[in-house]
């Protein structure tokens, strides 16, 4: 359980200014200066002993990624870019901080270029994210005014940092994606090698970090390494957000340590199941991409990467889907799948044609209207996408395919015959979109 007093966000609701000086009240900008003149190796060294893994979604180590770019520079400037674009449905963590703690954003900015050697960072927000991009700015203009960031500040390390305004494509969250719509290009993602940290934003080395694991760099090196680590179980340490929506009594993002047991995080913050444990059907824990967990193996799921992964599933950003038993989950994962398709950027021919085969199958599907043998050429099909794309937007389209048919075979096998017994009768439900 996490004491108040071991917050990181303590402004996530709102009810205090998200203000400089308000800001500063909270602790934020306390000692920046003394933790730069620790020294770059000082600072990277410090976040690799937090275990802090990134909280976009793949989960690598902070600090390790940080280390990755050139420790001289070879001419070239390099860039830190967070990406804020936060459209994972079920997703928004990002957001509160944004909006509400915003200065812990623009001080770990400057903390994470120092560590990189990088004097300007980019922040890409989210282009359906008007308010929060408004309050970024805000952040921004305040820290500039009292000469905590700019050419020259306070902290004697030049530096600028630039809020840029996305126009609401999911695959801009995909870091190279993003790099080319920084750059003024449609946001289709890059092959990689070469990785941003050799070639990224115009060419140059480049660190891409997902907000909240930027915001969390002051705190983690003010209370230290250890402090951070004490959270948690090996591997999987730390306090997180999580975002829980749908079928609970109050839905809420909350700051709680890693590795909480799902039923505590849904008891103490979700306020419950809606009708009860015994109502539950199933969740998605990690925003849309990740393979859905039946109730039965939620009970004793613990939320971590690893006690995800143990499910056959993943933990994503921590933004759970709850699903009660009123839940068309055939049909659920059918919606998905359309959102997926229609996000596909069309470079690869397995996205591609792929996301739109899933979505039409699975519509049948979900009306009955199929043949049981299509339930394993589907399977096949996700596999076919699975790892065969340039970037992860196929396996995201994959993933829930093949947590429904794990889980839920029975489920489909059910509406097909009674489709089959009564072929003219109205559809068990309406086709998604
Ligand atoms: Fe585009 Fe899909 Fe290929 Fe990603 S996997 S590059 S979204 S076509």
């Amino acid at each position: 359980m996490l004491h108040d007093r071991d917050r990181i966000f303590t402004n996530l609701y709102g009810l205090q200014s998200p203000g400089l000086d308000a800001a500063r009240m909270r602790g934020n900008w306390d000692g920046t200066k003394f933790l730069l003149e620790q020294g770059r190796d000082w600072i990277i060294d410090e976040m690799k002993k937090s275990g802090l893994r990134g909280r976009g979604g793949a989960g690598f180590p902070t600090g390790m990624k940080w280390s990755f770019m050139p420790k001289q520079s070879d001419g070239r400037p390099h860039y830190l870019v967070v990406n804020a674009d936060e459209s994972e449905p079920g997703t928004c963590k990002d957001r509160e901080i944004m909006r509400h703690d915003p200065h812990l954003l623009v001080e770990g900015c400057l903390i994470a270029s120092f560590a990189m050697g990088a004097h300007a960072a980019y922040i890409y927000i989210r282009g359906e994210y008007i308010a929060e991009r408004d309050a970024l700015q805000r952040a921004v203009d305040e820290a500039y005014e009292a000469k905590l960031i700019g050419k020259d500040n306070v902290h004697g390390y030049p530096f600028d940092l630039y809020v840029h305004h996305g126009a609401g494509a999911y695959i801009c969250g995909e870091e190279t994606a993003l790099l080319e719509s920084l750059e003024g290009k449609k946001g289709m993602p890059r092959l990689k090698p070469p990785f941003p940290a050799n070639m990224g934003l115009y060419g140059c080395p480049t660190t891409v970090n997902n907000v909240e694991s930027i915001a969390v760099a002051g705190t983690i090196l003010r209370r230290g390494a250890a402090w951070f680590a004490s959270f948690g179980r090996p591997n999987n340490v730390g306090t997180k957000l999580y975002g829980i929506s749908g079928h609970v009594n109050t839905p809420c993002v909350v700051e709680d340590a890693m590795s909480i047991p799902f039923k505590e995080l849904i008891e103490k913050h979700g306020g419950g199941i809606r009708g009860g444990w015994d109502n539950l059907l199933a969740i998605i824990p990690g925003g849309a991409s990740c393979p859905v967990i039946p109730a039965e193996q939620c009970m004793d799921l613990i939320m971590d990467f690893d006690g995800t992964r143990a499910v056959k599933s993943s933990f994503g950003t921590a933004g759970v889907l709850v699903m009660d038993k009123s839940t068309d989950i055939v049909r659920a994962i059918a919606r998905i799948s359309y959102f997926f398709k229609h996000e596909s950027c069309g470079q690869c021919t397995p996205c591609r044609e792929g996301t739109g085969w899933m979505w039409r199958v699975l519509n049948r599907m979900a009306e009955g209207r199929a043949q049981k043998r299509e339930i394993d050429a589907l399977l096949d099909v996700t596999t076919r996408i699975e790892g065969h794309t340039i970037c992860a937007l196929g396996d995201a389209a994959a993933w829930p395919v093949q947590g429904l048919i794990r889980h839920f075979r029975p489920e489909i096998e059910r509406r097909i015959d009674q489709y089959a017994a009564n072929p003219h009768s109205e559809p068990v439900l309406q086709a998604a979109e």
